[in-house]
């Protein structure tokens, strides 16, 4: 029974009529079946830190009685200004969810076999002590990779330190490729992709190839701060948005213009553009003089490969509309040139743009920020490389253990990650993991890949526990954020910097002196300290570092001090490969509420994902209605959608938004672990790719080829 302020008055009435009343019914009516709400004892707000993803946004919490109930942003905070997306609002859902877990577990049986036992932090400790021991002994530092969540704080580098000392090169840090920024064309062309950045917030003309950065920006909070700048906060000058995309996704469903190409074609496209604007002379002839290096190779290559009309039968679109970027491009300046980390091949197709109209180090285009250096940092220590080179890159790994014999990596180390569902084809990933002797997971839940660890480690939730982070603005200013803990601990969880300093203590001398500290909130203090920083440290707070925004000069740590026009890396992918058996082009898209795969666990989220559709709890397809009737399929039918990996039940629904040759499917859903919201609800397109890379080794997320058919 809900108690409020009506029903109050209403049940004083009737208290005073129920003197009169049998005891019988005075029992049944009067006892409340449901505890009365408690006293309101004490309200108070506290600051925390929020780590759902790398933005590292400020929140108050309101805590009554002890027990957090309530989220709002916090004020004045440079990153979350008084807001918080959908899953900051999430956060308490988190932290009380009920199958968080609550003690460290050792896995009984098989992996994946769901048998687990509880044990101590100590046990714990011990079991991966003499595994790491055993390592030194054998002198195979290498054997030991560690794959952590890419967040910049003082655990990070504390775990990233131990991988230095310990003598592997094996630390990579899970980026989420679909939500990040083009940081392989970045390091190609710029020979460092350290803090570039879209001056987004001031730009006059954005051109998003295939990235719906509304949804899924790295920081959804700034990605909204950035529209509402775009669009409201300069009456004299509307920013025009292009939004090229195959799907009407928010992003382009808010932009000026929305052009439809096939997936995985926006690289094609943006050379295309280049075609033109070197053709027509519209392209910076100053800046490419000035910066950039290979334009004769660049220039022989897209005007023999990339004609307009050729490109515009690959890319699906009309040959006008391949002028009309480019005239737009070379008239609206700087015109910025954005998109997401899908395949290399685009990345720098469509960066090379920005060098062409020379938008490369001026307000407005792609800045660099020196707001790294504010980060707190553990003092510097001189450590020897690893003699060893990391085996593979990230997205190399499952080849690069799969293909030997016996896996070069004995002991893998995760903290927060989830490759067996965040990856093309997970099942591959969990080969990989069948053949790692042992696997250890810092995980709040029993995820996919955390069923095929050995021990699973919880650590203590955000709102537990001491939390620093650094994160950048939209401006490219610094910001770093304290909270000391909203709540004590509910359960037996850990903190993952003390567990490896507590490490690093038994594992003998070398180990103990590059951490000289009991507790991570003691290395945490010092850092603050040596800042001259203690006052936000002591009760919650942040500062903003008005960060100076590089030259271009310092944006390039090429050999040749120039921006690479990569011509290697574009000459080969043209179109995928054509297959009459499977006929229409997948394109997974990734709704804000699972923007990094994550978010399935949180029932507020599923509620979000599919608002245009009326769609939540379910995998739906997208299908253009013109494609459903051609194959008989019926709106909110369920359906198989099948590529040559596998296939995938979902809901068919008709949806003009989606191009003709072309079906979308969400991303984040398709668990067969992380709890009881997410187990078991909808299917993960996932598994629909192949393991197939683009040119440059990196898995094309947007390539596969799938047939749809009534399930
Ligand atoms: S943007 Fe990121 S850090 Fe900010 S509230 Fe959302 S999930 Fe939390």
């Amino acid at each position: 029974m809900e108690i409020s302020r009506r029903n109050l008055f209403k049940w004083a009435g009737f208290l005073g009529a129920g003197l009169a009343l049998p005891k019988v019914v005075k029992a049944k009516v009067l006892t409340p079946k449901e505890k009365p709400l408690p006293y309101l004892d004490s309200e108070v707000y506290k600051p925390a830190v929020c780590k759902l993803c790398p933005a590292l946004c400020m929140l108050q919490i309101r805590v009554v009685n002890g027990s957090p109930v309530g989220v709002a942003g916090m004020q004045g905070h440079p990153i979350s200004q008084g807001a918080h997306c959908p899953k900051g609002g999430a956060i308490l859902q988190d932290l009380y969810h009920p199958d968080r877990l609550r003690s460290p577990m050792r896995q009984t049986g098989p992996r994946d076999s769901g048998q687990w036992e509880r044990i101590s932090w100590d046990e714990a400790h011990q079991i991966l002590h003499d595994k790491l021991f055993d390592l030194i002994r054998r002198g195979k530092p290498e054997a030991l990779a560690m794959l952590a969540a890419p967040i910049r704080d003082i655990r990070h580098e504390i775990q990233k330190r131990f991988a230095q000392i310990f003598g592997t090169s094996n630390f990579w840090e899970w980026n989420w490729p679909l939500a990040t920024g083009p940081l392989d064309a970045f390091k190609t062309m710029h020979g460092t992709s350290e803090g570039l950045f879209y001056d987004l917030a001031n730009a006059n003309l954005v051109v998003s190839f295939g990235w719906d950065w509304l949804q899924s920006f790295l920081s959804p909070v700034e990605a909204q701060r950035a529209f509402s700048l775009l669009r409201r906060a300069r009456l004299e000058r509307r920013t025009r948005m292009i939004q090229i995309e195959p799907r009407l996704s928010v992003t382009a469903s808010k932009a000026d213009e929305w052009i439809s190409i096939k997936p995985d074609t926006e690289g094609v496209l943006a050379l295309g553009v280049a075609h033109v604007l070197i053709q027509e002379n519209l392209y910076d002839k100053n800046f490419i003089v000035q910066w950039a290096s290979g334009f004769e190779e660049f220039k022989k290559l897209v005007l023999k490969e990339y004609e307009p009309q050729k490109v515009s039968e690959i890319v699906g679109i009309k040959t006008d509309q391949i002028f009309q970027i480019a005239h737009e491009m070379a008239s609206i300046r700087p015109a910025l040139a954005i998109t997401c980390r899908t395949s290399r091949f685009n990345q720098i197709a469509v960066h090379s743009l920005n060098a062409l109209v020379g938008s490369i180090g001026v307000k407005r285009g792609i800045l660099a920020t020196e707001a790294e250096k504010y980060q707190l940092t553990l003092p510097p220590l001189s450590i020897p490389k690893p003699k060893t080179e990391p085996i593979a890159s990230l997205d190399g790994i499952p080849e690069a253990i799969l293909a030997p014999s016996s896996s070069p990596i004995e002991i893998l180390w995760m903290e927060r990650v989830n490759p067996v569902f965040l990856s093309p084809q997970p099942a591959q990933w969990k080969k990989v993991m069948e053949k790692i002797p042992f696997i250890i997971s810092f995980s709040s839940f029993l995820d996919e890949s955390s069923q095929m660890a050995d021990i699973v480690l919880p650590p203590h939730h955000s709102l537990e526990a001491w939390q620093y982070g650094f994160s950048p603005t939209l401006e490219g200013h610094g910001v770093i954020s304290f909270a000391p803990p909203v709540i004590d601990p509910i359960y037996n969880t850990g903190d993952h910097g003390d567990f490896i300093l507590g490490l690093a203590k038994s594992l003998g001398q070398r180990f103990a002196s590059a951490f000289p500290w009991e507790t991570f909130v003691e290395s945490l203090q010092k850092a603050v300290k040596k800042a001259g920083a203690d006052e936000p440290m002591k009760k919650g707070g942040w500062w903003e570092y008005q960060a100076e925004i590089a030259n271009i000069a310092s944006t390039i740590k090429t050999g040749s001090k120039k921006i690479k026009l990569a011509s290697e890396a574009l000459t080969s992918v043209v179109e995928g490969a054509q297959d009459p058996s499977h006929p229409l082009r997948l394109y997974i898209h990734v709704p804000m509420a699972y923007s990094f795969g994550e978010g399935a666990h949180l029932p507020y989220l599923h509620s979000l994902a599919g608002a245009h559709l009326g769609e939540q709890w379910e995998t739906w397809v997208e299908i253009h209605p013109y494609t459903a009737k051609r194959l008989g399929i019926a709106d909110k039918q369920e359906i198989w959608v099948e590529s040559l990996a596998a296939k995938i039940k979902a809901r068919a629904r008709l949806y003009e938004g989606i191009r003709e040759d072309t079906v979308s499917v969400p991303f984040g859903l398709g668990h067969t672990a992380l709890g009881r919201y997410a187990r078991g609800i909808g299917s993960n397109p996932g598994e629909l790719l192949s393991s197939e890379m683009d040119v440059s080794g990196q898995i094309a997320w947007q390539r596969a080829r799938v047939k749809v058919y009534g399930a």
